[in-house]
């Protein structure tokens, strides 16, 4: 059976762009007589707001899409993504890092290879971190990729892959081998605000027996990660379908930061959905 979902995360309102994925899943479910699912990811509790998670449902509403009860909101589950952190804390492949926002920045400055060494920063020395966790500064845990692929073993690392079956950003398509090591050693978790996004999605996914993954092109990056984690926790990976990114007037795509055109103000000024979908293509 085909699942699919859309995953909004309710730091503002939905704009053309969420429009046009939401159609699409929507679309691609209904088309092949699946399910279509719609779950808030709202993990971070300083950037998602309650007002917008019901103002969001109001917007598909009014878009003419419909979806199964309930809705799936991450931040009543946090015990399960955490208990992923677990996991793969026990098994060794995790690691306590200190550095701030600025000591990596400072570091891909002078990495001599580029910006994928200094996001495998790698763990500190255990005298260095013995100290650091005694003066309770905060950390975040990072997935190490030498330990995961030790973990995986050659063969299966090798075998990292994933079928894509949009039009990914350099028009890839079909079977793709992942890079996670692009991304590098990817925080899973911080230690005052829980687990991270990727972890979240991929736990969702496999729960919810998420089979397309329907979403823009700018998280194509991200699916790359995503398959290291489902192989690490025995969960299948999905078919991914990477759609173009939509762009305003003046050529730039649309952001959730200048909440260019939101449903919202084109609801307020008349136009209808139809109209809208129309003009999204579908
Ligand atoms: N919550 C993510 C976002 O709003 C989407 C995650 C996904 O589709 O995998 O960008």
């Amino acid at each position: 059976m085909f699942v699919t979902r859309f995953a909004p995360s309710p730091t503002g309102r939905l704009h053309k762009g969420h429009a046009f994925s939401a159609l699409a899943a929507w679309g691609a479910a209904r088309a092949a007589g699946g399910r279509f699912l719609v779950r808030i990811e709202d993990i971070d509790p300083t950037r998602c707001r309650p007002e917008f998670e019901a103002g969001i449902l109001e917007d598909l509403a009014w878009l003419g899409l419909d979806w199964e009860q309930p809705v799936r909101r991450q931040s009543d589950h946090l015990t399960d993504y955490a208990g992923v952190v677990d996991v793969l804390d026990r098994r060794g492949l995790l690691y306590r890092c200190f550095r701030t926002r600025k000591d990596i920045l400072d570091a891909i400055g002078d990495a001599p290879h580029g910006p994928a060494e200094a996001v495998r920063p790698g763990p500190h020395p255990a005298d260095e971190e013995a100290t650091l966790l005694a003066n309770g500064r905060p950390f975040a845990w990072r997935l190490s990729l030498d330990r995961a692929r030790e973990a995986l073993g050659a063969r299966a690392w090798e075998a990292l892959a994933f079928v894509e079956e949009g039009e990914a950003p350099a028009g890839e398509r079909g079977l793709i081998r992942a890079r996670p090591e692009t991304a590098g050693d990817v925080v899973v978790a911080r230690k005052d605000a829980g687990a991270a996004y990727h972890v979240a999605v991929t736990h969702d996914d496999d729960l919810q027996g998420v089979t397309h993954v329907i979403r823009g092109q700018d998280l194509f990056e991200a699916a790359h990660v995503q398959v290291l984690l489902q192989a690490l926790m025995g969960w299948p990976t999905p078919v991914y379908r990477h759609h173009r990114l939509l762009t305003g007037e003046d050529g730039r795509r649309f952001a959730k930061r200048d909440q260019s055109v939101t449903l919202e103000q084109l609801r307020a000024e008349g136009v209808s959905p139809v109209t809208l979908r129309a003009e999204l293509g579908f």
